[in-house]
């Protein structure tokens, strides 16, 4: 993609700056994930020497995703920096990239960071993210649809009362 690609093609020793912004077309480059509706602007700052380049990333704004247990739309607020060295070499044989250290051959110009870009949003998202509760503690999932996917029941602490326990106790105080 190509306004993901960071090219540093004669770039000065120093500092640059770069802005990217992540949005819905973004995303639908990477079905296979959960985030949909996405506005999320990553400001770059690069540093340049002779033989690296820092690249510090600040991510901020937001993403849809959709609840585990029901499927109602969540939002998930995206907030957190993150800083890779890229080292350059004559050689990248033997040298394996790690999360926050690439390896890049002398001759090349530039990086694409659509990949990196996306793994890193999308790690912002829970393993399991469900709708929140209500001020009563219930869940506001859509039961109509928990029910249909036979999903289980949130487990509640032995010997507390059940919802209907409690809508019973009520009817009779009224
Ligand atoms: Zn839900």
């Amino acid at each position: 993609m190509g306004d993901y690609m960071l090219s540093f093609a004669g770039l000065s020793m120093g500092r640059h700056t770069f802005r990217y912004r992540l949005d819905d077309a973004f995303f639908a480059c990477f079905p296979e994930g959960d985030i949909r509706q996405a506005d999320v602007t990553v400001d770059l700052t690069l540093e340049r020497t002779e033989r690296l380049m820092r690249l510090h990333f600040d991510f901020a704004g937001r993403f849809k995703t959709a609840c585990d247990r029901c499927l109602n739309e969540l939002d998930c607020p995206v907030a957190f920096q993150d800083e890779v060295i890229v080292r350059f070499t004559a050689d990248t044989d033997g040298k394996e990239d790690e999360d926050n250290l690439w390896w890049v051959e002398e001759h090349r110009d530039k990086l694409d960071l659509s990949q990196y870009l996306y793994e890193t949003v999308a790690l912002q998202r829970p393993i399991q993210m469900f709708c929140p509760e209500d001020e009563t503690g219930r869940s506001t999932c859509n039961a109509a649809v928990v029910e249909r996917m036979g999903a289980p029941e949130r487990t509640k602490p032995a010997g507390a009362l059940s919802e209907d326990n409690l809508a019973v106790l009520r009817s009779l105080k009224n």
